[in-house]
């Protein structure tokens, strides 16, 4: 289980090329690759199709998780269908948490931007996306994505923490904060092991994750990796929090590449 930006592709280039050589092996060894990103279902299903994954993937932070039909021999328990998927929602619906953000916001007199209140072009321009890219990021179904435009330093952990204070979860995924109600990318990870110890009995689950918001994530996987970032504190910080979390030498897909390779090449030796 991986998230997506930082890790399997590169923060700044968007390029997959250090992590593809290792992705290979693992589609020929069979083991299954679920993105886990704070991405949208759109943003992710054009991934899975530029990479040639057919995995179940979990987006927005946690919000959902998507199995395509088939993809386990049972129906997962709580699940709608929708085109074809089988999803397992675990977020409050997007227009619930925009609302609660600018409420507290506005409470709190911390000026937040939001994705929401950006145009297509303002969040190209900003995440360095094409637009086509740009309208996919946009269509939130769970998640918002939000900037602190304070100048104090202490408004955003104050906005935070009211954030939190309202029942919502919110956490840093490198560009921006993202907020939440009722999911985390640990939650899904949980549901999505069960049903894999459902179909094959014991499994052993791997994750990737370099910002704050995948520590739940990395918390819920048995082998957790920390692919380092440019930020050491953001790697140190993350190191502290997960027991027995690998951290990788190397930064962005060529640290993810790096960890997958020892792991399969340690798996092969039992
Ligand atoms: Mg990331």
């Amino acid at each position: 289980m991986t998230d997506v930006d930082g890790c399997l592709v590169d923060r700044v280039t968007r390029s997959h090329a250090a992590a593809d050589a290792a992705l290979d092996r693992l589609k020929q060894a069979r083991v299954p690759v679920v993105l886990c990103s704070s991405k949208t279902r759109a943003e992710l299903e054009r991934l899975r199709q530029e990479l040639g994954l057919s995995d179940p993937f979990i987006s927005e932070n946690g919000g959902a998780l998507f199995a395509p039909v088939g993809a386990f021999p049972f129906a997962l328990t709580g699940a709608v269908g929708r085109d074809a998927h089988e999803v397992v929602e675990f977020g409050k619906p997007h227009r619930e948490v925009l609302e609660v953000l600018k409420r507290v916001a506005a409470r709190e007199g911390v000026p937040v931007s939001t994705f929401s209140d950006m145009s297509v072009q303002d969040v190209a321009d900003d995440c360095g996306l094409s637009l086509a890219a740009a309208r996919l990021a946009k269509l939130r179904e769970y998640d918002e994505p939000y900037r602190v435009a304070a100048s104090d330093p202490s408004a955003r952990s104050r906005l935070c923490r009211a954030l939190r204070s309202a029942g919502l979860r919110c956490a840093n995924g490198g560009r921006y904060d993202h907020v939440t109600s009722g999911a985390n990318k640990g939650l899904a990870a949980v549901f999505l092991r069960r049903c894999y110890e459902r179909q094959w009995g014991h499994v052993t689950t791997v994750g990737l994750g370099d910002a704050a918001n995948d520590v739940e994530l990395l918390r819920a996987v048995d082998v957790p990796v920390i692919v380092r970032g440019p930020d050491a504190e953001v790697t140190a910080a993350m190191a502290a929090q997960i027991r027995g979390a690998v951290v990788t030498a190397a930064v962005g897909p060529a640290g993810w590449s790096e960890a997958v390779v020892a792991i399969l090449d340690g798996h092969q030796g039992h």
